[in-house]
């Protein structure tokens, strides 16, 4: 199956010069949404791992999915001060200004190996945060899924620097 005639492609949103890459048509289709998270299992079923863990908020969408179908923990990365107890906090640059995103403190521990998932890796800020939030609580990354990379963009190759490995079901330009 072709996963990426699914995703509909929107221009100038949310700003103008941004080619937003809209997964709600593909999660609308039942096919396509099973079809996506089996090869999404497909993957994880090589990787060692004791976690996994989806980025606010599409992330959360595959993430769970997986986490279900794995009979493993769901893990929450979660935009600042949306989560109650004590929490791990990494800053990251956006295009204008910063963001932060946290976990539980309690959530990680040493012995975990996390996959981290998204719907969408692009400058790779969100992601690369995510990995440092998750080694701040000694945990080790196994690796990241995406379902789309923007593959001009440098966010897949620059976690590949960083030495994380990477998997992505559908590749796209980002503009
Ligand atoms: P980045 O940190 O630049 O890799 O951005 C990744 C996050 O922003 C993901 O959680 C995506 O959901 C969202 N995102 C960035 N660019 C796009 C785009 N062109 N279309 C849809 N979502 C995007």
């Amino acid at each position: 199956m072709n996963l990426e005639k699914y995703i509909r492609s929107i221009p100038n949103y949310p700003k103008k010069g941004i080619l937003f890459r809209d997964i709600t048509s593909l999660l609308e289709n039942k096919k396509a949404f099973q079809t996506a998270i089996k090869k999404m299992q497909k993957i994880i079923s090589k990787i060692p791992h004791t976690k996994i863990a989806g980025i606010e908020s599409r992330g959360f969408i595959f993430a769970s999915a997986l986490a279900y179908l794995h009979n493993k923990p769901l893990l929450l990365i979660r935009k600042k001060n949306k989560l109650p107890g004590k929490t791990v906090s990494q800053k990251f640059k956006l295009e204008y200004g910063t963001d932060t995103i946290e976990v539980h403190k309690s959530s990680l521990n040493k012995k975990d190996k996390i996959i981290i998932i998204d719907d969408l890796i692009a400058t790779g800020g969100t992601a690369l945060a995510s990995a440092k939030l998750v080694e701040k609580c000694k945990a080790k990354v196994s690796a990241f899924v995406f379902l789309i990379d923007l593959f001009d963009l440098p966010g897949n190759k620059k976690l590949q620097q960083h030495g994380y490995k990477t998997h992505k079901l559908i590749n796209f330009p980002g503009h």
